[in-house]
């Protein structure tokens, strides 16, 4: 069950300042908690922190809390939340940071696909320079939650007969540049 009573023994104002100093995340402790973020958020009825109380969190230093959350794999990357922001603060982007964090510290939360999705596709592209929808589905359904696999199959059946889905694993073709090509922007 999710805990609402925080104790500042389990603080960590350091992280919280080390966040602000990444790219886009710099605007953090202006915020005022005025919830426009959640207002507008398409998904907050369906994340477990709102965007106000993730921005709440990590400024306050509740590093295991946000890092955690499923509200951060949850985030669709719409940006209205930066939009309406009064503070112009790029809560997608302190999401991002955190997402990036909770792989890096295997923080995400246990059995829930989408941070094995998103830890797959990477693998995929670094290995192929293409992602294959099926075996990306497959694998993410095996390493978090088999079962959502029956809740899937007849969907994946009508895709595959209306030629929209296929076994084939795609790469490209020069597959061999791939390291070097990476590696020159950037991208571990
Ligand atoms: S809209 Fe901006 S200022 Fe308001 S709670 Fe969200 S992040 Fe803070
Ligand atoms: S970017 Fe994420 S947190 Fe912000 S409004 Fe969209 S879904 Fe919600």
């Amino acid at each position: 069950m999710l805990r609402k009573l925080k104790f500042q023994r389990e603080a960590d104002p350091q992280w919280a300042r080390l966040v602000s100093e990444r790219p886009g995340c710099e605007g953090l402790f202006s915020c005022l908690q005025c919830g426009a973020c959640s207002g507008t958020c398409p998904l907050s009825s369906y994340m477990d922190y709102s965007p106000r109380r993730i921005v709440a969190l990590v400024r306050e230093g509740f590093r295991k809390d946000a890092l955690s959350s499923k509200t951060i794999w949850l985030c669709a990357s719409c940006y209205s939340c930066a939009v309406h922001c009064p503070r112009q603060i790029h809560i997608t982007d302190i999401m991002y940071s955190l997402k990036r964090e909770a792989i890096q510290y295997q923080l995400y939360p246990a059995r829930f696909p989408v941070p094995v999705l998103a830890q797959e596709f990477c693998k995929m592209v670094r290995r192929r320079g293409r992602s294959s929808e099926f075996w990306l589905v497959l694998r993410m359904a095996l390493r978090s939650n088999p079962l959502i696999l029956f809740g899937m199959w007849r969907t994946g059946w009508q895709l595959m007969r209306a030629g929209r889905l296929s076994l084939r694993m795609d790469k490209i073709r020069d597959v061999g540049s791939l390291p070097r090509e990476l590696a020159a922007r950037e991208v571990s």
